[in-house]
């Protein structure tokens, strides 16, 4: 049994397409998938301006989140269906008990060989010794500045930016290696500091990726007034150095690398706004309340928490997922439309 649900705003004309029946996950456009981006939690400690509402968003209550349990059976279902990598994201997954546990769990799925994690670092000092002997592969960190105050700034949380750096800092030594930095590029707030990133990638074994903001319903202002296209803080960072396409890092995403000679880390570029990469797209989506999400943006999803609490089978609603999976997003800059009447980023894990 197939459900669909409708997040809000119009019924979308829900295409469905035909897909391989059995084997891999393949979906209608002929694109494989091997990467599952899980969201275990709604909730952040921080309040970043293109992310979320400073007064926070209505949570989701604890019983409609996915145990750990729950996520490991969906996981190891979709592996049964070439699934190879996974990513655990939020809102901010430390700020849920026990997150180890969970690493634990996907670990021993057989099929799963890479399994990161997405965080704003404020919690990794704590916890990224524990995460590492549990298992997890690779961190990636959200770091929107250098200097501190401003990490506070855009955080909306006075304080974070002692915690966030010395985060970075526990986790290159509990050995995560690639370590990827994830840098949301704002006009007036931080393109100023797109050479200094890369300057840091000359001496670290950093990838910083510069991304460039999406329009989501609670940041139109920022999405509006603050957009840095890729193309310009590539061209700023060209200013100071002769900045060399390369293959990049291991790992499952859309980014283009450049490096500068010799250096020790790469500068990266994330596009969803002025190029789209959907051709290339490999990904689907798990929310923490069980959302099967085949696209970032837009209205579509399957429900699986209820049926896989009641012990229905998986695998269809996975193929139904498959088959209405969109060739593209249809994001605008400066607008929600397209958005699928999402708040943040953080209800979807990003
Ligand atoms: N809390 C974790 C973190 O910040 O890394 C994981 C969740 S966060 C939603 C995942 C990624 O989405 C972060 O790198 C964040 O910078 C990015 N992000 C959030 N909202 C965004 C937006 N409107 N446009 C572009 N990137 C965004
Ligand atoms: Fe929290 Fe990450 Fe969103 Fe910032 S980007 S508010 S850290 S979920």
């Amino acid at each position: 049994m197939t459900r669909l649900v409708q997040l809000g705003g119009a019924v979308p004309a829900v295409a469905e397409n035909a897909i391989p029946e059995h084997g891999p996950m393949t979906d209608g456009f002929g694109r494989r998938i091997e990467y599952l981006r899980i969201s275990v939690t709604d909730k952040c400690n921080l309040r970043c301006v293109y992310c979320m509402p400073e007064e926070g968003l209505p949570w989701l209550r604890r019983e409609e989140l996915l145990s750990y349990e729950e996520i490991g059976e969906i996981v190891r279902t979709m592996a049964g269906l070439g699934l190879r990598r996974v990513r655990i994201t939020g809102g901010e997954p430390l700020v849920r008990r026990d997150l180890p546990s969970l690493v634990r769990i996907l670990r021993a799925v057989p099929g799963i060989e890479d399994i990161a994690l997405s965080t704003n670092a404020v919690l990794l000092g704590e916890h990224a010794d524990a995460l590492r002997a549990a298992g997890l592969d690779r961190v990636n960190v959200s770091l929107d500045s250098l200097i501190p105050e401003r990490i506070d700034a855009i955080s909306r949380r006075p304080g974070s930016a002692r915690a966030v750096l010395d985060g970075l800092e526990a986790a290159e030594r509990a050995g995560f290696f690639p370590i990827k930095v994830n840098c949301v590029v704002m006009r007036g707030r931080n393109d100023d500091e797109v050479e200094a990133f890369a300057a840091v990638t000359r001496e670290r074994p950093w990838h910083v990726r510069f991304i460039e903001v999406m329009p989501t319903g609670d940041n139109l202002g920022v999405s509006q007034d603050e957009y840095v296209s890729s193309e310009e803080t590539l061209g700023r960072i060209a200013r100071i150095g002769d900045l060399r396409p390369v293959a990049g890092p291991r790992g499952n995403g859309p980014a283009r690398y450049y490096a500068f000679p010799g250096a020790a880390g790469t500068v990266g570029v994330i596009t969803p706004m002025s190029h789209n990469y959907c051709g290339s797209c490999n990904r689907m989506r798990l929310t923490a309340d069980g959302q099967l999400r085949p696209c970032l943006f837009g209205e579509l999803h399957t429900a699986l928490r209820d049926p896989l609490r009641r012990g229905e089978p998986l695998e269809p609603l996975i193929r139904h997922t498959l088959r209405i999976k969109p060739e593209r997003h249809w994001l605008v800059q400066g607008s929600d439309e397209g958005s699928g009447g999402l708040r943040a980023l953080s209800q979807v894990g990003g």
